[in-house]
């Protein structure tokens, strides 16, 4: 699964950081994806954390 932060949307909430730091971290004020594929184990907290964004700017692709 592969996984994306809008840069125009984000308001750097932290919220998906906190929810999934596997995959996400903050690059100074938006948060950006840390991997290239989201790793078996994080698949859940990732598709929370897209679930979770105030602002949906977290996309999914299976
Ligand atoms: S939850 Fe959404 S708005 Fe908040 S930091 Fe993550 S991508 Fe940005």
């Amino acid at each position: 699964m592969k996984t994306a932060v809008d840069p125009e949307l984000c308001t750097g909430c932290e919220l998906c950081v906190e929810t999934c730091p596997e995959v996400f971290e903050m690059d100074g004020d938006i948060a950006m994806v840390k991997v290239d594929t989201v790793p078996e184990d994080a698949i859940d907290c990732c598709k929370q954390a897209a679930e979770d964004c105030p602002v949906e700017a977290i996309s999914v692709e299976e």
